[in-house]
């Protein structure tokens, strides 16, 4: 079967990476794809902020499956659009995506159906923000409503500074475009945990759980970043965890799309704060996490074009899913520079050799070939992904193969996994 894949990143790279992998597939097309992906997929050139640019690529290729990567054709509607022509999708449908494209709306709808998660107050108007802030104790968390490729969240130390957050976000001063709401959140601690599973919009299947590092600086210090780095363990969650986020967060949330007809086919990916008084979540996205995606489909070991197809039919607990126990790591390789400004096309250099230590497949988030050469082209350049008996083994492989890469500036955390390897020992 042919497969397209709608993306240019790490995530798409891994996807076309687990999807080569299965029995039935015979191509696979990505668009716009990356100089990694054009190893394994043919790359067909696309704007993926064109929506009708991108239903054309479908239309023209007759993909029997399609898998849609980042959210912004998301947003756009792709997946009805495909589906009002016939084409098989793995996305969310838009009014599915709602609950990642709308923090209000993600609000609203845990509490209508008692889903964990922290204090809040949806505000449209300064007044209602002036009000509502005076119920929260500093830090406060000031959400944009919106996407805003992480940088929509700001946490405030006081109520004033809570007050500017919210009316920066309003006006648009702090994202470039006015948001109409704003979220006021009260702060929670505790270690972060990516829960991402399939559905078929009512049954749930888990993936393994993630921690990634979105901070630039090693010991999580400075900017935020898309990621520098994410491992998966076997002992991420304490024993019978997995079950409680299922029946008590992952279930309910999947049972109430489809109460509101609003059902959810794809991959829902939970951000979970685990607190002393349990899992909250934190934010919801429509679609696999990156570089989440990347440690997690290192792992499978059964057929992923399978488990999506079962998504689409509605038949997913017929899937049985297998995973390689113990761990794995993807290391972000990035720009000098990133998260602020950086310059590519700068060549890449040992990425054969990287290739070959055991057990690592080194994932492209911004690259391109240009003639013979791979070259950098983002700020996120390479995700060095690897799998291990333990996590230890895993970052050990990830990171012998990050000494065979070089390129100007070339910049990567030494300490992902820093906290699990710390819970240890
Ligand atoms: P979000 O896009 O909502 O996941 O927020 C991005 C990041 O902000 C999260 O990964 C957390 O690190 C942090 N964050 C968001 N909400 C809260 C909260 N209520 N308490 C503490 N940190 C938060």
């Amino acid at each position: 079967m042919k497969v397209l894949i709608l993306g240019s990143g790490g995530r798409e790279h891994a996807l076309a990476w687990a999807v080569k992998r299965s029995e039935k597939v015979t191509e696979i097309v990505c668009a716009p794809g990356n100089g990694g992906i054009a190893e394994i997929a043919r790359c067909v050139p696309v704007d993926l902020k064109d929506l009708s640019a991108m239903v054309r690529v479908a239309l023209d290729e007759q993909p029997e499956l399609t898998i849609v990567g980042p959210e912004l054709p998301m947003s756009l509607g792709i997946v009805d659009a495909l589906q009002e022509h016939g084409l098989r999708v793995f996305g969310p449908t838009r009014a599915a995506a709602m609950l990642e494209s709308s923090k209000g709306f993600a609000k609203r709808f845990l509490q209508r159906h008692n889903i964990p998660t922290a204090n809040y107050a949806v505000c449209s108007t300064a007044e209602e923000l002036e009000k509502a802030v005076e119920i929260f104790h500093p830090p406060i968390v000031v959400k944009a409503d919106g996407l805003a490729a992480g940088k929509g969240v700001i946490i405030c130390q006081s109520r004033r500074t809570a007050i500017e957050a919210a009316q920066g976000l309003f006006s648009g001063a702090l994202l470039g475009e006015a948001e109409r709401q704003v979220v006021l959140e009260e702060f929670l601690l505790g270690d972060e945990i990516s829960f991402l599973c399939l559905s078929d919009g009512k049954h749930v299947a888990p993936l393994v759980p993630a921690q990634d590092h979105k901070r630039i600086g090693e010991g999580d210090t400075g900017p935020n970043t898309g990621g520098m780095g994410v491992y998966s363990t076997d002992t991420l969650l304490e024993p019978g965890m997995t079950e409680w986020i299922l029946r008590h967060i992952a279930e309910p949330t999947i049972r109430g799309m489809a109460e509101e007809d609003t059902p959810f086919t794809c991959v829902l990916y939970i951000g979970l704060m685990m607190t002393p008084r349990g899992p909250q979540v934190l934010e919801f996205n429509a679609r696999f996490g990156d570089p989440e995606t990347q440690a997690i489909l290192m792992r499978l070991e059964s057929d992923l074009v399978e488990a999506l197809e079962a998504c689409i039919d509605g038949t997913l607990d017929q899937i049985e899913f297998r995973w390689s126990q113990g761990a794995s790591a993807c290391i972000i390789a990035s720009s000098g520079g990133y998260p602020g400004s950086y310059k590519t096309g700068f060549a890449i250099s040992g990425l054969p050799a990287a290739g070959r230590v055991p057990s690592v497949q080194v994932l492209h988030s911004g690259s391109a070939r240009v003639g013979n050469q791979i070259v950098t082209a983002g700020g996120r350049v390479l995700g060095v992904t690897a799998a291990g008996g333990s996590l230890e083994e895993a970052l050990s492989h990830a990171y012998q193969a990050l000494t065979e890469i070089q390129f100007e500036g070339i910049y990567f955390r030494n300490d992902i996994g820093h906290r699990a390897l710390k819970r240890t020992v």
